[in-house]
């Protein structure tokens, strides 16, 4: 494994442009409300498979649908086990296309997920103008947001997965990590060179705030080292430059970020850290003018 932590190569993205986001009703919805007997089948087997026994919350009707429907499109071939439970997802392996092979696929739970601490995200955000206020709305949105963040991520120059595809509150996307173990996080990886990789990190923050971005989570639980690359993860609640609290955000990444790499015995502090982030984006502003 080497330790480099090779930066990736960035496109160029308009800093005050956004994506729509959609949450109208999909063909999964479609699917579910038409319970057609193959459809039926795939309920049961899923239901029935191992890896999901305790995963009943889950996979209500219209979870399922979007698998099925994912399935159906090719993107998924095979569901593995569970890689992570959290707040709000469960993260699964699965096999998907015979291009792409494994990948992760991303559940966000409509039930169980804390849906009023995502509106605090949502509001202020002016790709979710006119969305309802209900839990399915809500959480569709954020799923989609998930998506729209992690391809505008990349085409930044951020190291992200890559998102694959999106159904309802089902996300694909590229799976990180090699032989059945998934990449670790920074949490948990031995770093060989704490240097470069804060150097790294504080590149692909730059590039994520020059592309109008605030990840809003980040933190070394949300950074994975994967075959000597530094990942960007967890999106989700990632927030555009005009979100009323986006400065708020990004003081607190920097500051969780400076944390992580002082207590790795680097000479780094959240303010400067910030003022290297922010200047990058005056100065792309100062060139545009
Ligand atoms: P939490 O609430 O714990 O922050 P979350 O539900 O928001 O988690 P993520 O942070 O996106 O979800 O993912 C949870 C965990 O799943 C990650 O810490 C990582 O270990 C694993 N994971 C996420 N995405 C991938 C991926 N593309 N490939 C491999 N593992 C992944
Ligand atoms: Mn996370």
């Amino acid at each position: 494994m080497t330790e480099d932590y090779e930066l990736v190569d960035a496109e160029g993205v308009d800093r005050d442009a956004w994506e729509e986001i959609d949450v109208s009703e999909t063909e999964a919805d479609r699917i579910a409300r038409r319970r057609d007997r193959r459809f039926e089948q795939f309920q049961k087997r899923i239901r029935d498979a191992d890896q999901f026994k305790s995963e009943g919350s889950v996979f209500d009707e219209a979870t399922l649908a979007a698998l099925y429907k994912l399935v159906q499109d090719g993107y998924v071939q095979a569901f593995g086990g569970p890689i992570s439970t959290g707040k709000e997802a469960n993260v699964y392996t699965a096999m998907g296309s015979e291009e792409v092979g494994e990948v992760a696929v991303k559940i966000y739970r409509i039930n169980t997920s804390d849906f009023r601490h995502m509106q605090d995200y949502l509001a202020g955000d002016p790709r979710f103008e006119g969305i309802r206020n209900d839990k399915k709305s809500i959480v569709l949105a954020w799923t989609n947001k998930e998506f729209a963040n992690l391809k505008r991520a990349r085409r930044a120059g951020v190291r992200a997965p890559v998102p694959l595809a999106v159904e309802r509150n089902v996300m694909v996307m590229e799976y990180l990590g090699t032989d059945g173990t998934h990449a670790p996080t920074l949490a948990d990886a031995r770093l060989e060179n704490p240097q470069t990789a804060f150097e790294v990190v504080r590149e692909y923050m730059a590039r994520l705030y020059e592309a109008g971005l605030v990840h809003g989570d980040l933190s070394e639980y949300n950074i994975v080292v994967d075959d000597g690359e530094l990942v960007i993860i967890d999106l989700g609640q990632a927030v555009t430059i005009h979100h009323p609290n986006s400065d708020e955000f990004l003081d607190r990444d920097c500051r969780n970020v400076a944390a992580f790499f002082a207590r790795q015995g680097l000479d780094v502090t959240d303010a400067e850290l910030c003022a290297f982030v922010r200047e990058r984006a005056e100065s792309a502003d100062d060139d545009a003018a």
